[in-house]
């Protein structure tokens, strides 16, 4: 019988490469490799392609002997690390939505939405055009090509209006879509900012979307700071906000809450900090005085950013962090920035006052699988209602299910939670 072959997508071949990662520390990449086959029967994947995977991951097999990460002190909540959110002040929802208000819900668990009405089922409870959109690799090369619009990513030839070209190959459907994209794609468009095209050739060769997505957000920051980097700029530091109010953990804090195993894997690092240097070159102290003096003209009256943000934009710490967020926000399943529009359709009735919740990892898997790519991203073990009573039934339903359970325990055991 013929099987449906597929390759599987950059997000999936991640996290199902992370999930085994985790159980098998030490396992060379062609192991790894003949068992995520095993488990996805219908996947073909290189181990070339593999071996980049978990590169980017800082996933790469480490002969360190496994050492838990945290030195806990006895349960003590208060030294875990969560990744959290930030209320963002100026952020007024009612603009994409008139049933859900933003909830502080205090340190630990960040913000939250709240109806503020009973919802219908199939009603339209939110709307809204994305701050940063870091299409898929395929999609990417369209916009390049011009068959894509570099703002909005709808085909070109869709357009009922003149598309609008850029000095470079790429093009934008129409006017609006010209002055909304135009202002941040030009620190990325090899035309008027070549210093981008080394890192964006990076990170193509690399198909890695993580640094994309984050050059995005800076080249975007960038554009308004074009108007001035005084407090009169309210775009500027509304929008700066808006970074620092998402969810982040960096990849070094991932790292320490998987194990310390990481802390060797030198290849990852190399790769971390090539990517970086190459990140500052293009949008911040290129190397080449021509190419300099490009940026230098781009960035208008922005040249002196204030230290803190250079630092926050540009520094290799605040990189990884920067990489942390992009991925956590970019996961396939509490995505927000892969579409041209997020619409939120209630697929149930919601009672006023009820908590909105996004899942972090993909629902449709088991309990375990779920707790344990949460525990991952360093949120702890999962105790929502869902989480605790399908432990409960799996557990009691015993079989195959208990050895994932063993592997559960033990992997509470070697993280120290
Ligand atoms: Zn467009
Ligand atoms: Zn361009
Ligand atoms: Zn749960």
């Amino acid at each position: 019988m013929a099987e449906n072959v597929i390759s599987p997508s950059e997000d999936d071949l991640t996290n199902a490469a992370r999930s085994l990662r985790i159980s098998y520390p030490t396992l060379g990449a062609p192991r790894l490799l003949s068992l995520l086959l095993e488990a996805n029967s219908n996947w073909t994947v290189s181990e070339k392609r593999l071996r980049k995977v978990l590169q980017k991951a800082g996933l790469s097999a480490s002969s360190n002997t496994i050492t838990p990460s945290v030195s806990n002190n006895d349960g003590d909540a208060s030294s875990h690390e969560y990744p959290t959110s930030r209320m963002v002040e100026h952020l007024t929802p009612s603009k994409w939505t008139n049933s859900v208000k933003v909830a502080d819900f205090g340190r630990e668990k960040g913000k939250g939405l709240v109806a503020t009405k009973l919802v219908a089922e199939g009603e339209r409870i939110w709307v809204e055009d994305p701050f940063v959109m870091c299409p898929e690799w395929e999609l990417e090369e369209l916009q390049r090509g011009a068959h894509a619009c570099m703002y909005c990513t709808r085909p070109i030839s869709l357009s009922i209006t003149p598309p609008m070209p850029c000095k470079c190959s790429a093009m934008f459907c129409n006017r609006l879509c010209h002055a909304r994209g135009a202002p941040a794609h030009a620190f990325l468009c090899p035309a008027q900012n070549p210093a981008a095209v080394p890192f964006l050739e990076h990170v193509r060769k690399e198909q890695w979307k993580a640094p994309y997505a984050w050059a995005l957000f800076v080249a975007l920051i960038l554009s308004h700071a074009v108007k001035g980097v005084d407090s009169t700029n309210k775009e500027l530091y509304d929008m700066l906000e808006v970074l620092r109010g998402l969810a982040a953990l960096s990849l070094e804090k991932r790292v320490r809450v998987l194990a310390n195993w990481q802390a060797g894997d030198a290849s990852s690092r190399a790769l971390w900090k090539r990517t970086h240097t190459l990140f500052v070159q293009a949008l911040y102290k290129p190397a080449d005085p021509v190419y300099a003096k490009k940026l230098q003209k781009l960035k208008g009256k922005s040249i002196a950013l204030p230290p803190g943000v250079e630092d926050e934009l540009f520094g290799y710490d605040q990189f990884l962090v920067g990489l942390g967020k992009m991925s956590l926000n970019m996961e396939a399943h509490g995505g927000l920035n892969q579409t041209p529009r997020i619409t939120i359709i209630a697929k149930s009735a919601i009672p006023e006052g009820e908590e909105l919740v996004v899942s972090y990892v993909d629902p449709s898997q088991d309990v375990w699988t779920r707790r344990r790519m949460l525990k991952e991203w360093g949120f702890g073990t999962c105790l929502c209602a869902r989480c605790v009573q399908e432990a409960e039934s799996s557990k009691a339903a015993g079989g195959g299910v208990e050895q994932k359970a063993e592997l559960e325990d033990e992997l509470r055991g070697f993280l120290g939670v």
